[in-house]
């Protein structure tokens, strides 16, 4: 892909275990994206099909990424990555020729999961009066034109700008040994795909053979919250402080707020005292004044 746009991304390494609670999310992505990208052949001798498409959709800051990153990582596939800012921002050019570019690459990196970060702000839903001939239309339509598999080529101009990535460092691929017959696999190629507002994605998207699978992916309970807290405190010394009783004090706290709340407080512990050497409940409640719950009622009733 063109320079400054840096769909091959290195993944951050995220195991499942970083991740808290969840544990029925986990198990679907793991169904969903893991295993049909490392055990083909077993999902084929069960006559399982092989999903195009899957879409997490929960509110933000709940972990519908991290889950991604932690497939993308289990799986050791390669993982590009595309947002609505990266799709449109101004210094890029054509989007759709940027996400058709995307495909190309997806698939000449094959196995690969293609991340679409906010799907909605990539494709909203078309709306009565907009113009057919909108930016996002047609990026709409090159998704679905793409996902339904049509457009594979093979394609000198592809295998030059992949040439031309791996030698500038953009790419990384961590399967070594493609088969030319794999190469072009469209099928190994999956499309994972996150979004906060479910509603506003074109119901296109959602038809069999696209995006296949829907993952809620829900705000944590206080068990969830109190993993969520084992997540971002294990390095983390601490005296006299009750998890038990933050995660369930914390209703309307999201895994990002949690992780927040204890840098903040580990942060207050240091303000406090440079040469401390633990947090201490009083941080966690001092932390707790600045750090606010991101989810509410409303927001919940729209999932
Ligand atoms: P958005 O929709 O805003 O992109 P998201 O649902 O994709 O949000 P993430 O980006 O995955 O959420 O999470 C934000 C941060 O919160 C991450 O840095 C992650 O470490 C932390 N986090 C969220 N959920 C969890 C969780 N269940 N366990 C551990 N950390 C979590």
């Amino acid at each position: 892909l063109r320079k400054g746009v840096e769909c091959v991304v290195d993944v951050q390494p995220v195991r499942w275990e970083d991740i808290g609670g969840l544990e029925q999310v986990k198990m679907k992505i793991r169904q969903a994206v893991e295993w049909p990208l490392i055990h083909p052949g077993a999902y084929k001798r069960m006559g399982l099909p092989l999903a195009r498409g899957v879409l997490l959709y929960g509110p933000p800051g709940c972990g519908k990424t991290t889950l991604v990153r932690a497939a993308a990582t289990a799986s050791r596939v390669t993982f590009l990555s595309l947002s609505g800012a990266q799709l449109y921002s101004p210094f890029v050019g054509d989007s759709e020729q940027l996400l058709t570019e995307a495909f190309q690459k997806a698939r000449a990196l094959a196995p690969s999961i293609l991340f679409l970060d906010e799907l909605d702000s990539i494709v909203g839903r078309r709306s009565e009066g907009s113009s057919s001939h909108s930016v996002q239309e047609r990026v709409l339509s090159t998704l679905l034109n793409e996902m339904d598999g049509v457009g594979i080529r093979k394609d000198e101009k592809v295998d030059r700008l992949l040439e031309e990535d791996v030698q500038e460092g953009y790419c990384t691929n961590a399967v070594t040994d493609i088969k030319e017959s794999e190469f072009r696999d469209n099928t190994r190629v999956l499309v994972v795909a996150a979004t906060n507002r479910p509603d506003l994605v074109d119901e296109a998207l959602l038809r069999p053979g696209r995006m296949d699978h829907l993952v809620y992916v829900p705000p944590p309970d206080t068990e969830a919250r109190l993993q969520i807290f084992g997540v971002h405190t294990h390095k983390m010394p601490q005296r006299g402080v009750d998890l038990h009783q933050l995660a369930s004090d914390m209703e309307g706290y999201t895994g990002a707020d949690i992780e927040n709340l204890c840098r903040e407080a580990a942060l207050c512990a240091l303000t406090e005292n440079l040469q401390a050497v633990s947090v201490g409940p009083d941080h966690f409640q001092q932390a707790l004044r600045t750090v606010k719950p991101s989810l509410s009622k409303e927001l919940e009733q729209l999932y």
